[in-house]
């Protein structure tokens, strides 16, 4: 497979053709961002890690019978993927209080929930992709109902088969943000990555901070986090 022209620069991935037309590959970088990117660094090895993670839970997802855009590993950087259109929302899962949701309800953070809660986020930078609800999605045209209900229940299922992989490695997911694509008969797939900068991601015991609120929160390096998240993920 030959990787052809630029389509897409974003924050964490550049995003190329190839000489399928169905087949895009997708180029982890070394970018690391928060605050809708207003922050930013180089972090030297973050690319190849987080390419290698969200490999490892593609294929594991897919040994669940969780669809994704996932085709294979390319280079340690590089992966091909499904061409997907995207559907213009962040989708986050909480299985426990952190982060904004903490926030906002004055929460402490590290209180499991009652039931996973499920939230979507417009997906558009220039507005710091808002919080919105079913009907918002319905009026922007960003999904029909019947695509809200098929994006909820595999979120959901994603969550089940997620939180027993990483249990597996002795960390817990407290939530993580995934993204979904329409294929070209109208299939809702999971698409972009699960990765610690995409999860949050704590020791079981420890509770220590597996993932981007390292950067974040100005906690120390990310990378040897992102290694250990890797070879556990890799032992199970
Ligand atoms: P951002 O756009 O948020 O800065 P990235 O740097 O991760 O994010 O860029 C990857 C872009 O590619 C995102 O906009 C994402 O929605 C999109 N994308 C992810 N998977 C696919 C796919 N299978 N087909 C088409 N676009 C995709
Ligand atoms: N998240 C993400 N991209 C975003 C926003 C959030 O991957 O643009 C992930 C984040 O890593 C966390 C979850 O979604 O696992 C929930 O994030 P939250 O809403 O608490 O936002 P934050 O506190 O990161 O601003």
């Amino acid at each position: 497979m030959e990787r052809k022209e630029l389509i897409y620069t974003g924050k964490a991935k550049k995003m190329y053709a190839t000489d399928q037309e169905t087949v895009l590959l997708a180029e982890y970088l070394n970018q690391v961002t928060s605050l809708n990117g207003a922050k930013k660094e180089t972090v030297e090895g973050k690319g190849e890690l987080n390419n290698q993670i969200t490999g490892l839970i593609f294929n594991y997802l897919a040994g669940k019978g969780i669809a994704s855009h996932y085709i294979q590993e390319v280079s340690k950087t590089e992966q091909l993927i499904k061409r997907v259109e995207m559907i213009p929302l962040e989708v986050v899962v909480r299985n426990t209080s952190a982060g904004s949701f903490a926030k906002r309800f004055g929460m402490e953070e590290g209180i499991d929930l009652p039931f996973p809660i499920l939230e979507f986020y417009y997906k558009k930078d220039e507005l710091d992709d808002p919080f919105i609800n079913d009907a918002h999605v319905k009026m922007l045209n960003v999904a029909t109902d019947e695509e809200v209900r098929a994006i909820k229940k595999q979120a959901l299922e994603i969550n089940a088969a997620l939180v027993e992989m990483f249990k597996k490695s002795a960390i817990r997911l407290i939530d993580f943000k995934i993204e979904f694509g329409k294929t070209a008969d109208g299939e809702i797939v999971l698409a972009d990555e699960i990765s610690p900068d995409t999860c949050r991601l704590w020791d079981m015991t420890t509770k220590e901070h597996l993932d981007k609120d390292i950067y974040r929160r100005d906690l120390g390096d990310i990378i040897p986090v992102y290694v250990e998240v890797l070879e556990r993920l890799k032992n199970i």
